[in-house]
């Protein structure tokens, strides 16, 4: 009944969902496995506590000095008029579709890729256009752009590093896909921090391009997952255009004054980054001796395949007490890089899982 009241273009849609299962090794969602470091959570509870004689005022609707700060961590010589802030990159990109797809209008990406994207586009009412990456998973500058000009779409989706992949983009293929259109080109940068050295980010091109957009998350490599804070760089009119579709005071004073709070200790929180890049590292080296074909990362997790069927292997995992990810790619799972026990817990379980099917 109620079914015939939703709308038509989302009936028989499922909703975004990694099962949240409580299980001892959870390697699914590409979360960092470290919580806060101890003095940085004291400077959380310390800022947050200072907001609370002024709960009952509305907060900062221009979150203006958590812009700033952003600014000020991404360099580049950035202020916080190209800066924008909402609850998580994913609102940042509902926001972006919002103002500038919506009905009658296309945005297209290059799948695999975030799943959440053309879930954004349908929820804002804006086409999806899937175009393909390579077999092996890497995306041409020429295809890239012979595929933005045969479909011409309002907004393209790039996604660097990216996920569920594990490659970052060179940046011609940005460039290439600039060239290519006459509406906003997105890259989604939530792994940046984990590329492996020489990455070049998009961050770069900013200057020349007023029609890149720029998205970066608190929840990956800040290990600020729950507390939800994603934010974008861009042109200032494009800023200016989201404060058009955003509900006010989206932004908590409790999210405000926490998430600035950890970017003042950003050091001490991303020095983990290291470490979970050397887990991730150890994962490829182990998986690719263990004969796997294995997606090169810029990211904290890891692509491998040549499993069969992926289900029956992710259902084995999840017996030995280790949920990893599947993404929906024939012979392909995704898994986390956790601790050093996680990994070791993963890459055990695996080996007797493989071994069990031999
Ligand atoms: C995890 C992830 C995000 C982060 O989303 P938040 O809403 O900031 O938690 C964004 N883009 C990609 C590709 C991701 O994998």
């Amino acid at each position: 009944m109620i079914n015939e009241l939703l709308r038509p273009d989302l009936r028989g849609r499922t909703a975004y969902g990694a099962p949240e299962l409580d299980v001892p090794v959870r390697l699914n969602t590409n979360e960092n496995p470290y919580p806060l470091p101890e003095a940085v959570a004291a400077a959380v509870a310390k800022a947050v506590a200072a907001e609370l004689p002024h709960l009952h005022r509305y907060p900062d609707r221009d979150a203006a000095a958590l812009r700033a700060d952003l600014a000020a961590y991404l360099g580049h010589g950035l202020d916080a008029s190209r800066v924008w802030a909402a609850n998580g990159s994913n609102e940042v990109q509902q926001h972006l579709l919002q103002a500038f797809g919506g009905p009658g209008r296309t945005a297209l990406g290059f799948v695999p890729s975030y799943s959440m994207q053309p879930l954004l586009a349908a929820a804002t009412g804006t086409g999806w256009v899937a175009a393909h990456r390579a077999d092996d998973f890497t995306l041409d500058a020429a295809q890239a752009a012979a595929a933005v000009r045969a479909h011409r779409p309002d907004l393209v989706f790039l996604c660097s590093p990216n996920n569920p992949t594990g490659t970052a983009l060179d940046l011609s293929v940005v460039e290439a896909v600039l060239s290519a259109t006459s509406g906003l080109v997105v890259v989604d940068e939530a792994y940046a921090e984990f590329a492996r050295p020489g990455t070049r980010s998009a961050l770069t091109l900013l200057d020349r391009h007023p029609r890149l957009v720029v998205t970066r998350t608190m929840s990956k490599a800040f290990g600020f997952a729950g507390g939800r804070l994603g934010y974008l760089a861009a042109h200032p009119e494009v800023v200016d255009a989201l404060r058009l579709v955003r509900l006010p005071y989206h932004l908590s004073r409790l999210t405000q004054a926490a998430a600035r709070a950890v970017l003042a200790h950003a050091g001490e929180v991303l020095a983990a980054v290291a470490r979970i890049c050397a887990e991730r590292d150890r994962m490829v080296t182990r998986l690719r001796e263990m004969g796997l074909p294995v997606a090169d990362s810029d990211t904290n997790f890891v692509l491998f395949g040549g499993l069969g069927d992926q289900q029956e292997v992710w259902r084995a995992l999840l017996a030995r007490g280790v949920l990893v990810r599947d993404v929906g790619l024939p012979g392909w799972l995704r898994v986390t890089a956790g601790t050093p026990e996680e990994t070791e817990a993963f890459l055990s379980a695996l080996a007797q899982v493989l071994k069990e099917r031999a």
